[in-house]
């Protein structure tokens, strides 16, 4: 993985190899191919222009956020930060209590940016949210007019209301909310402070100080941001569909795997559960996950049992393994 690869948000996402292959060697077998998955547009055009548009409300932060990093840290500015690739400077780089101190308030303002203070349906995430599950509950809607079964009255209106009090939209924004935190504030903040320490005691340069910074935390991450984007939106279309299922009693669902699927979501492909019994697009497939669920008015197929499996993404399946996931049906449960 070269540096600049990391760098060309401007020609669209590349995300870094590490991510994507096999951690523990160079197999690359059985992993799926995350870089193929966040190329791939989703189904309903006003959903993609969705995810761009917040994508790059994400990036506007990152940038603005990276600036002032470099600036409270003494380092070369964001121009000279995303030329340098094999960045070497003579004087080393000092880290103490003040720079610290501003880096905590710095990241701290960044997340006020995306999730505001609380529960807070105006923030840049919370407003996404909340457009993401309008256009949920509108294809959902469409979707059923569509797949309505002779002698069926298509459902073209839900008492499902699109407001900040709906609970199954407040649900959605608090859980991602709390997600960002933890990722941004906790597991990202502390790296940042280790990595830092590290660099100061190494005696490293500003320029190899401010590139390492570009890659852990600002514009290098651009790919986690996409990722975000897309995963969080699925969430709050998915969202949609649930106040949906429920409010207007429907019984079951029906996965509908993106174009072009990874091994799981192909497996799920076409298969139905009772409703709220089966699995949920990104929760138990995989990041950057474009499956939708379908609601069906009724089945005469096999029901699936209540789904208990865990998404084999984090962890790299056997042969065997990827064998019961490929075009096999899961655990009926009749038969
Ligand atoms: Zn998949
Ligand atoms: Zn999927």
């Amino acid at each position: 993985m070269t540096i600049s690869r990391m760098m060309s948000i401007k020609r669209g996402l590349i995300i870094p190899e590490s991510e994507v292959f096999c951690k523990s060697c160079d197999c690359q077998k059985n992993i799926i191919n995350e870089m193929r998955l966040a190329r791939k547009s989703h189904r309903y055009p006003e959903m993609q222009k969705h995810i761009i548009s917040l994508f790059n409300d994400f990036m506007d932060l990152v940038t603005k956020y990276e600036i002032k990093m470099l600036e409270v840290l003494d380092l070369p500015g964001i121009e000279e930060t995303r030329r340098f690739e094999k960045a070497k400077s003579l004087e080393g780089f000092t880290y103490n209590t003040a720079k610290d101190f501003a880096l905590v308030q710095i990241i701290s303002q960044w997340l006020d940016d995306i999730v505001g203070v609380g529960f807070d349906p105006n923030s840049l995430y919370g407003r996404a949210q909340v457009n993401a599950f309008a256009i949920g509950l509108t294809r959902t809607l469409m979707n059923l007019s569509a797949r309505a079964p002779e002698g069926f009255e298509p459902l073209r209106t839900s008492a499902v209301q699109v407001t900040a009090e709906n609970v199954y939209l407040k649900q959605v924004i608090l859980e991602g909310g709390q997600r960002i935190k933890t990722a941004l504030a906790i597991e990202n903040m502390g790296i940042v402070r280790a990595e830092l320490q590290h660099m100061a005691s190494m005696g490293l340069g500003p320029r190899e100080v401010a590139r390492r910074l570009h890659k852990i935390t600002g514009e290098g991450k651009a790919w986690y941001w996409l990722r975000l984007a897309r995963t969080e939106s699925v969430f709050a279309y998915e969202s949609a569909f649930t106040a949906l299922a429920h409010e207007e009693e429907f019984n079951f669902e029906e996965w509908s795997a993106g174009k072009e699927p990874c091994y799981i979501c192909d497996a799920l492909d076409g298969q139905t559960w009772r409703v709220n019994e089966g699995p949920r697009p990104g929760y138990d497939t995989h990041s950057n996950c474009q499956c939708i669920r379908m609601l069906l008015y009724f089945t005469d197929g096999p029901v699936n049992r209540k789904w208990d499996r865990e998404s084999p993404y984090e962890v790299r399946p056997t042969e065997d393994e990827v064998a019961t996931w490929r075009g096999t049906r899961l655990n009926p449960l009749t038969g």
